[in-house]
C-alpha cells in the first residue's frame, strides 16, 4: 500500500465515528487523489475555484467536493454545479452571489459560516454578532439556494495546546448560540469543521464534525 493510502487508513482508525475526514488535496496530482479514492476516501478540499473544476472533471462523480478557502464572488460560478459544501462563508455578499449561482443550476447549496477567533488577522471570518445579524436579516430569509449546515474556523497557528483549545471551544460555543436560536429545530445544522494536520486531535476533543486535513495525508505542499 501507498503512503497516502497508508495514511488515509490511519487516520479514519482513529477518527471517532461522527467526524468525517475532509482529504484536502490542494495543489496535489489527481493521481494523489485517486490513490486516496482507491483507499476508500470521498470527500475532498481543495481552495481554488478553477483547480477544483478541473479535478471534478476529471475524477470518479461519487467524489464530494468541498470548497475551505476563501471564495471570490466572481469564481464561484466554476463550482456551483456540483460543490457539496462551501466552507468559509464570511459574508452576506458572498451568500447571496452563491445563492444566485446554485439557482441558476437549480440546486441547494451547503455552506458553514466563518468564525473569526485566532490571533491573526490574515484571516477571513465573522464572529458571533455578525452571524446572528445575517441570519435574522430579511435578505437571508428570502434565500432559498443556500442551507447553512454549521460553522467553520481555525485556531492561530501555535504550539500552545491551551489557547487551540480556547479558540475551538470559542468556535463550538458559537455554533451552540446558532443552533439555539436559528436551527434549533434543524436536524441538517450540526456540522463544525475544525481542525487541521497539526491540530485535529485538538479539534476533536472540543467537538469538531468535520477536520480538514491535508499535510499529514499528502506531505508537504
Ligand atoms: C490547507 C488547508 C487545510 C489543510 O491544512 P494542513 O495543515 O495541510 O492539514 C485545512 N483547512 C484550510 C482552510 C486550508 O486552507
Amino acid at each position: 500500500m501507498g503512503y497516502i493510502a497508508d495514511q488515509i487508513k490511519r487516520i479514519k482508525e482513529t477518527l471517532p465515528e461522527n467526524v468525517n475526514l475532509v482529504a484536502v488535496s490542494k495543489t496535489k496530482p489527481e493521481e494523489a487523489i485517486v490513490e486516496a479514492y482507491g483507499a476508500g476516501q470521498r470527500i475532498f478540499g481543495e481552495n481554488k475555484a478553477q483547480e477544483l473544476k478541473t479535478k471534478y472533471e476529471n475524477l470518479p462523480k461519487d467524489i464530494q467536493w468541498h470548497f475551505i478557502g476563501h471564495l471570490q464572488t466572481n469564481k464561484i460560478k466554476y463550482i456551483a454545479p456540483f460543490v457539496s459544501l462551501i466552507h468559509a462563508v464570511d459574508s452576506m455578499k458572498l451568500l447571496k452571489a452563491i445563492n444566485k449561482e446554485a439557482k441558476k443550476n437549480n440546486r441547494v447549496i451547503d455552506c458553514l459560516l466563518q468564525f473569526y477567533v485566532a490571533e491573526e488577522d490574515t484571516k477571513w471570518g465573522m464572529d458571533l454578532s455578525d452571524a446572528r445579524e445575517i441570519l435574522q436579516s430579511e435578505e437571508f430569509i428570502v434565500l432559498e439556494n443556500v442551507r447553512i449546515v454549521g460553522v467553520m474556523g481555525m485556531a492561530t497557528y501555535t504550539d500552545d495546546e491551551d489557547q487551540i483549545k480556547k479558540e475551538f471551544s470559542e468556535i463550538k460555543k458559537g455554533f451552540g448560540v446558532l443552533k439555539a436560536v436559528f436551527f434549533q429545530d434543524k436536524s441538517w445544522f450540526k456540522e463544525l469543521s475544525m481542525g487541521m494536520s497539526h491540530d485535529y486531535n485538538i479539534a476533536i476533543e472540543e467537538g469538531s464534525t468535520l477536520v480538514r486535513i491535508g499535510t499529514t495525508i499528502f506531505g508537504n505542499r
